[in-house]
């Protein structure tokens, strides 16, 4: 079916989907769960032959995207009318989801992203095309595959297969209501451009460099393992992993030798086995640029710590460098397996270096003291902020950036709330 078609089988579907009641709508989602977990293997292993991914962290991706599907099949209808207090007969506000909605997503985690984006939009009463990345074509089939096992109507998540060049005509079409971007900034703000000059939503989840900020009296065995584990996991290819470690001065050599070991412990190898802990980057030319952002972090003044090596088209030694305030490198996102490591003297001091970004999407903070805690928690400026532990997005609590990592919410309950229109029912 040609995408014109296709934008109108969505239309179509959505006009009776959106009457569908919302616990009906929640049964389908129980069956996708269910559809989810009994095929999490065979999606890995798409997965993993498409953008790389070690096939445990595959196989786990859609476990996770099953316990996302099943929070929204039992979550509370806060999309049903509700009657507020005036000296009116009626006063009511009703949400009405607003029709046929666009993905556009990227490939890090080509299941994780495109359910996250779909199901809230589409218990909302949405339907949903969605324009995967250009090497997850397969993910986005198999998802489409997957809706309509679980018994949802034709029509309600449909792949389109589209260079992105052809997102702005797709957006354009009168028939398309919103669109919601996960990707880089520069894909964001195109897009986002389009959708304002046409005067429709747009939600956007882009890039981050996320702080990991160890205080002088943190627990460092945890923070390594954490930290490490954060920077490598998906071979560095999370818009929120690790990327700056910001550590204190005084404690420096001490955590600074635990959190090495840690990192040496990724390995890169063939992502089919078990054991793999890390691969190989999703594609060479994203390889090429993080050498040349190492080649430049270094030119500008960076320390190396560990080297980062290539060893082969995609695959890396993983890096570490230290960076001061002033290098250019740190306005970038490095987005594979090379970390910085930033030194602080104090509270003050580590605030700065945390917030002294475009960025401001999952901070980490670790001290066990709970007055430090609340500064951090008071100061930094992210869309997260995470206390003794790594930042992962969780089904039941939101999800989204502050500055240029985007803005809107994606998971929890506050998701179900963005593509909808709130009309206002007032009368006598
Ligand atoms: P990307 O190059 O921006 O691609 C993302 C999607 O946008 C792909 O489907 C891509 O299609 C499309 N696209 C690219 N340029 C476009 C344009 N000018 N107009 C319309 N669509 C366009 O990003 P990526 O390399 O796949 O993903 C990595 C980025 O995503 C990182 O910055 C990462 O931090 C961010 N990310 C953010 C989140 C979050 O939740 N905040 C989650 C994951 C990733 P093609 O593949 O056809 O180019």
């Amino acid at each position: 079916m040609n995408v014109e078609n296709k934008l109108k089988l969505s239309q179509k579907t959505f006009d009776t989907w959106k009457s569908v009641p919302f616990k009906d709508k929640q049964k389908l989602l129980k069956k996708l769960a269910k559809v989810l977990d009994r095929n999490a293997e065979q999606f890995g292993k798409l997965i993993t032959k498409e953008m790389n991914k070690p096939i445990t962290q595959s196989v786990a991706e859609i476990k996770k995207c099953a316990l996302m599907v099943r929070y929204y099949a039992d979550a509370e209808n806060i999309l049903k009318s509700e009657q507020i207090k005036t000296e009116f007969r009626i006063s009511e506000i009703h949400y009405i989801p607003k029709g046929v909605i666009l993905g556009v997503m990227p490939w890090n985690f080509p299941f994780w992203q495109a359910i996250r984006f779909a199901v809230p939009a589409i218990l909302a009463g949405n339907t949903v095309v969605m324009k995967h990345a250009s090497i997850c074509f397969g993910s986005g089939n198999a998802i489409e595959k997957i809706f309509l096992e679980a018994g949802f109507p034709k029509g309600v998540f449909q792949n389109l297969e589209i260079g992105h060049a052809e997102v702005k005509k797709v957006l354009e079409h009168p028939i398309v209501k919103g669109v919601s971007l996960t990707g880089s900034e520069k894909a964001g703000a195109e897009v986002a451009a389009i959708a304002g000059k046409n005067i429709k939503k747009s939600l956007l989840e882009l890039g981050g460099s996320d702080a990991f900020i160890v205080l002088d009296d943190a627990d460092f065995a945890s923070a390594a393992e954490a930290g490490a584990k954060s920077r490598l996991l998906n071979c560095g290819q999370a818009c929120n992993a690790a990327k700056r470690f910001i550590i204190q001065k005084n404690v420096e050599k001490e955590f600074l030798s635990l959190f090495i070991q840690e990192y040496q412990k990724f390995v890169a190898g063939d992502p089919l086995k078990k054991k793999t802990n890390m691969a190989g980057m999703a594609r060479p030319d994203l390889a090429d640029e993080l050498e040349q952002q190492y080649n430049k972090a270094l030119k500008n003044g960076a320390e190396i710590i560990l080297p980062l090596q290539r060893i082969s088209e995609n695959e890396f030694v993983p890096g570490l460098i230290k960076v001061k305030a002033g290098n250019s490198i740190l306005q970038e996102e490095l987005f594979g397996p090379l970390g910085m490591v930033m030194i602080a003297k104090d509270d003050q001091q580590t605030i700065k270096l945390a917030n002294n970004i475009p960025f401001g999407l999952s901070d980490s903070v670790w001290t066990k003291d709970k007055k430090r805690q609340q500064f951090y928690i008071d100061h930094l400026e992210s869309g997260t902020v995470s206390i003794n532990k790594a930042t992962s997005s969780d089904p039941r609590l939101p999800f989204g950036g502050a500055k240029s990592s985007g803005y809107g919410t994606e998971l929890s309950m506050v998701a179900l709330r963005e593509f909808v229109n709130v009309r206002t029912v007032v009368g006598k």
